[in-house]
């Protein structure tokens, strides 16, 4: 492919690059070749970090852009906003992003935990900006264990996890948004909701617990509310946990006979279960209608545990790193200080 002369001051840094670009394609050695609107952009694998830089052959020489995920089409997870989503075109057990297997993948998830570790440090030292990571999926899909494994060496300082069960009668003497409002995160946090508003028009349209009136006019409402929290300045990710309904057979049946598991096993479930296409149909509308360019989904193939902490970690770095952090200026006169 030929470079193309590009002004890279007209990228917008903000870009989070691993969702523009098409298949990277090697052309030799460390170097790598690709497509950013139609531009040739050299990649630069830079192994002693996790980071992929990426550096735009511009006129003035090498410009550093930004980094790109290392997965190959972390693009195709990412709900494009008005979308209709066919959750069958979606297969729960790929891993073809990956160039490896489960052993490599381990060990590319203990760098990527370093560099997620590394990135929570400068955001809660900055403390600018504010970053949610929605998890939703069916039970069983893997909430728990994608928090416990990307965010594992994480400094519990500055995240929280706020999950949502069913309401208490104080919380349902209010509006659906009123208990969620009060965990958004405060600057510096990131906040991880394990389950969400989103069961507003999940569980609830699934079980009929509001009318079809009701619940079919909260897809707008969630847009906006996510709005009005981008607009103050936080980071919204969306990760909706994709099993096939064989993998929740073995997960449930793992849980029956498990005596460490079977605290997790709720007779509801299997009830549940049998609701499946309802479930499937009612998460196919939340994708359609709620992912939008202030607070995408994605969609990640679960069925492989390994692959899903790659694509939600993967996602969750590439947006801390397009924030461009830096950690705040150190007082005047430090220089000047000796302890004694
Ligand atoms: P778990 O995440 O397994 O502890 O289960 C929590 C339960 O709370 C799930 O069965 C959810 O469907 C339920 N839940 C969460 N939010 C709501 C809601 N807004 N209305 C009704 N049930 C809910
Ligand atoms: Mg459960």
């Amino acid at each position: 492919m030929a470079v193309h002369n590009i002004d890279v001051e007209q990228i917008d840094m903000s870009l989070n690059l691993s969702n523009c670009i098409g298949e990277v394609s090697e052309v030799g050695g460390q170097e790598r070749w690709c497509d950013l609107y139609g531009h040739g952009i050299r990649v630069e694998r830079r192994p002693s970090r996790r980071a992929t830089q990426v550096v735009a052959a511009a006129t003035n020489g090498l410009t550093w852009l930004g980094t790109i995920s290392s997965l190959a089409h972390m693009e195709r997870h990412r709900i494009t906003p008005g979308t209709a989503v066919d959750l069958g075109s979606f297969d729960p057990a790929e891993t073809s992003g990956f160039d490896g297997g489960k052993q490599q993948a381990k060990a590319r998830l203990r760098t990527l935990n370093n560099r997620l570790e590394e990135l929570q440090e400068v955001l809660y030292a900055q403390g600018k900006h504010k970053v949610l990571i929605v998890l939703q999926a069916t039970d069983t899909g893997g909430k728990d264990g994608t928090i416990r494994h990307v965010f594992e060496g994480v400094n519990p300082q500055g995240v929280k996890v706020a999950s949502f069960k069913k309401p208490t009668p104080e919380e349902l003497a209010h509006d659906y948004l009123w208990r969620i409002h009060a965990h958004t995160p405060g600057r510096g946090e990131i906040v991880i909701f394990n389950r969400s508003h989103y069961e507003d028009v999940l569980v609830v349209r699934v079980h009929s617990l509001v009318d079809e009136t009701s619940w079919s006019r909260r897809y707008d409402h969630i847009n906006e509310f996510e709005r009005i929290l981008a607009d103050e300045g936080t980071t919204i990710l969306k990760f909706f946990l994709h099993i096939s309904k064989e993998e929740q057979a073995e997960r449930l049946r793992a849980r029956l006979m498990t005596p460490d598991k079977q605290w997790k096993f709720a007779a509801g479930d299997l009830a549940e279960r049998e609701l499946w296409d309802e479930y499937q149909a009612a998460f196919a509308d939340m994708l359609s209608r709620t992912s939008t360019a202030w607070a995408p989904w994605y969609v990640v193939p679960a069925d492989r545990k390994w692959y899903r902490n790659l694509v939600v970690s993967e996602a969750i770095i590439d947006a801390l790193e397009a924030l461009t952090m830096a950690y705040p200026p150190a007082e005047e006169g430090l220089d000047e200080i000796t302890i004694i």
